[in-house]
């Protein structure tokens, strides 16, 4: 089956095909992104009215350059999975409406898929992929969860944070410290010449028990040692270096806990703040020590994208599951509410 996924939920639009007839990362027969990060950098965050009027030219020319790249025609698709929520409702209609159009044009089934589940299942794209039961650390820009896996569909949220995301934290961290927007990426970058240790920050809620986490903090403590200190180029840098550190511990001892809880372990990692590279090394270090395995998408896939939405929608297309003919779009939406597979 030849499924065309649609992602328009926030400044991202992707589109790519995945072909479940062909094995793990092959069935991705081609994704494209287009960010509209310059439309909103004068802002200094995503401005909705201008994210869904963004998704709206840019859409129909990036499914053409899709299929084209995927070598297929609009007569291939077998199914349209698109994203219905939780994200900026304009922007999610604009997605909607054409993927439900070209689906109802096409006489194929249809299915909205949850954001985040796209996220989870992204790292199960990827070759030697595992079965669960898992759990999934959801890491991106609005989220910050800890997931039991039983089975594909079924989520059980462990654990999540009380006030900043992960990639927000990172983001407004990098956005005191004067990095530009959005500054995630590039406070990780500046961490790379960052000395270990010169700064050192909390790691927030690990001193009890429980899975939740707690990032605002922490950006206090960044905003306070800037504020303080002689404000060089190497101290950015020593001080980005600190709360990548912190962020990093704190996540890979909140995993750890969460493996033991739910007997299993094997880890895997989804969302933006996937990407990171200290991140990454500090996962599959953890996870090899306790005789498991961490897994993550490439990073392309870690951030927004069509790829994870064409193949969430897969599963459950396979499986029989579609949508009747309405355009959904749902704001707000938990995962625990989602049908198993
Ligand atoms: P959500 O999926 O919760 O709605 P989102 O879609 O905006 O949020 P993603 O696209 O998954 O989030 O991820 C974007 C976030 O990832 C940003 O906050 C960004 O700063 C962060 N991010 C991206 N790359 C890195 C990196 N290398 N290190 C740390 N953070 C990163
Ligand atoms: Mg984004
Ligand atoms: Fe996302």
């Amino acid at each position: 089956m030849k499924v065309l996924g649609i992602e328009s939920s926030c400044d991202e639009t992707g589109v790519a095909v995945y072909d479940t007839a062909l094995p793990g990362a092959a069935g991705l027969r081609a994704h494209a992104v287009y960010s509209q990060i310059a439309l909103h950098a004068e802002y200094g965050g995503v401005v909705p009215e201008l994210a869904s009027r963004d998704h709206v030219r840019k859409l129909l020319p990036l499914i053409r350059q899709t299929l084209a790249e995927a070598g297929l025609s609009t007569a291939d698709i077998d199914g349209v999975a698109y994203t219905a929520g939780p994200g900026l409702v304009g922007a999610l209609l604009v997605g909607a409406g054409v993927a439900r159009s070209l689906a109802w044009a096409l006489d194929v089934p249809a299915i909205g898929v949850h954001h985040m589940e796209g996220h989870l299942l992204a790292p199960l794209i990827e070759d030697d992929a595992p079965q669960p039961p898992f759990v999934a650390l959801l890491v991106s820009g609005g989220h910050t969860q800890l997931v039991a896996v039983d089975a594909i569909g079924r989520y059980r949220l462990l654990g999540e944070t009380l006030d900043d995301a992960a990639g927000e934290a990172f983001d407004k961290t990098a956005k005191l410290m004067g990095l530009p927007y959005p500054g995630g990426p590039q406070l990780a970058k500046l961490a790379e010449q960052g000395v270990p240790g010169r700064f050192k920050f909390s790691r927030p809620m690990t001193d009890r028990p429980g899975l939740d986490f707690s990032f605002s903090g922490l950006k206090t403590q960044v905003l306070l040692a800037w504020r303080d200190c002689d404000q060089t180029e190497q101290t950015r840098a020593d001080i980005a270096r600190g709360f990548e550190d912190a962020v990093v511990d704190t996540l890979a001892i909140k995993c750890g806990r969460a493996l033991d809880a739910a007997g299993c372990d094997t880890l895997i990692v989804a969302g933006g703040v996937g990407a990171n590279k200290r991140l990454r090394a500090k996962l599959v270090e953890m996870c090899e020590k306790r005789g498991g395995r961490a897994c993550f998408p490439r990073p392309a896939l870690c951030t927004d994208n069509g790829a994870m939405i064409a193949f969430a929608g897969a599963l459950r297309l396979v499986a029989g599951q579609h949508d009747d003919a309405a355009i959904r779009a749902v704001p707000r939406w938990d995962m625990a509410e989602l049908p198993a597979v």
